[in-house]
C-alpha cells in the first residue's frame, strides 16, 4: 500500500526506536521523509538506510526540538529540499526516572524542555506551511504515562500528560485549515528507553537486569510488550488520508495495559 506517495514526513527522534520505525514505515509507503534528531551520525545513517531500501528522498537534520532557532531552521531546510510539509510527527522524548525528592530544577527543566516545549515549538514553527497548503497531520507522541501515574516518574508523567492538552488546542487551532492533530499514547514498547527503565528499576529495586520487563510482559492483557512496528501502524493510519475526520484525540497504543 503506497499512502504517502508523494508526501512529505518529518520525524523528529528519528535516529532509533520508535522514530526509527515511524520513517521507515512513511518511507515504506512512498513518503519523502526528514529525520530530526540530536545523534547526528545515527541520524545519517538512518536516513541513508531507508532511502536505500525503499528508493524515497530522505533528508537527515541535527536539531534540538527544545531549540526555536533550530525548529525554524529545520522547516525551512526541509521545505527548501522538498517544498512541502504533510505529516510532522513530534516523537523525540526523555524519561528520567528520578524520586521526586531528587529531582533537580535543571533536570526537571530538561524534561519540559525536550518532552513539553518541544512539541509546542515544532508545531508552531510547522502550522504556518501546513495553513498554507490547506492540509496536514501532525502527531505528538505522548504515553499512558500521560493517562496515570507511575512511580519516580513526576516529571515524565506530567509532560506526557500535558501532550495530550497541548494536542487538543492545537486540534482546534488547526481544524478549519485542514489540520489534523493527534496524540499517541504508547504502553512498553521494547526500545533502548525501555531498556534503561528496566535497568534503573531493576538497581533501584535489587533485581536480575530484565524482571521489570518480565513483570510487564507478565502484566500486560496482551501478554508481550509492544514492537515499535505496532505503534507504527497507528501512526502511519493517523498520517493518512483515512483519518481525516479524527483530530484532538489520544489513541492508546498499549496491549490493555491501561485496563489493569
Ligand atoms: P529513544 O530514547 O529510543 O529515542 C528517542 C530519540 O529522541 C533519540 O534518538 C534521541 O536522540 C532523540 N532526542 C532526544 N532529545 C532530543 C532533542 N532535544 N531533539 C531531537 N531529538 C532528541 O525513545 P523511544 O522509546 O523510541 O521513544 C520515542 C517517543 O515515544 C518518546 O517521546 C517517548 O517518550 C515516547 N514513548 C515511548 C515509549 C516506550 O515504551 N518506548 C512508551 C510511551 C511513549
Amino acid at each position: 500500500m503506497n499512502r504517502f506517495t508523494d508526501k512529505v514526513a518529518v520525524v523528529t527522534g528519528g535516529a532509533q526506536g520508535l522514530g526509527e520505525a515511524f520513517a521507515t514505515r512513511f518511507a515504506a509507503e512512498g513518503a519523502c521523509v526528514a529525520i530530526v534528531d540530536l545523534q547526528c551520525d545515527k541520524c545519517e545513517k538512518v536516513a541513508a538506510q531507508v532511502r536505500e531500501r525503499y528508493c524515497v528522498q530522505t533528508l537527515a537534520v541535527d536539531a534540538s526540538v527544545a531549540d526555536p532557532e533550530a525548529v525554524q531552521g529545520v522547516v525551512a531546510r526541509v521545505m527548501a529540499h522538498f517544498g512541502r510539509i504533510d505529516i510532522w510527527v513530534n516523537n523525540a522524548g526523555l524519561y528520567r526516572g528520578t524520586a521526586m525528592e531528587d529531582i533537580s530544577m535543571q533536570e526537571w527543566q530538561m524534561m519540559i524542555d525536550v518532552n513539553y516545549t518541544g512539541v509546542f515549538v515544532c508545531t508552531k514553527a510547522v502550522a504556518p506551511v501546513m495553513k498554507r497548503q490547506n492540509h496536514g497531520r501532525i502527531i505528538n507522541m505522548s504515553s499512558i504515562a500521560g493517562r496515570t501515574g507511575f512511580k519516580n516518574s513526576l516529571a515524565y508523567c506530567s509532560n506526557k500528560a500535558a501532550v495530550i492538552g497541548l494536542t487538543r488546542a492545537s486540534a482546534m487551532d488547526l481544524a478549519p485549515y485542514g489540520v489534523t492533530v493527534n496524540a499517541v499514547c504508547p504502553g512498553t514498547i521494547m526500545t533502548d528507553m525501555v531498556a534503561r527503565v528496566d535497568a534503573e528499576i531493576c538497581q533501584h529495586e535489587g533485581w536480575p537486569l530484565g524482571t521489570h520487563i518480565k513483570n510487564k510482559m507478565e502484566s500486560i492483557p496482551v501478554r508481550r510488550l509492544g514492537t515499535v512496528e505496532d505503534v507504527a501502524g497507528v501512526v502511519a493510519f493517523l498520517a493518512s488520508d483515512d483519518s481525516a475526520f479524527v483530530t484532538g484525540q489520544a489513541i492508546e497504543v498499549d496491549g490493555g495495559e491501561l485496563l489493569i
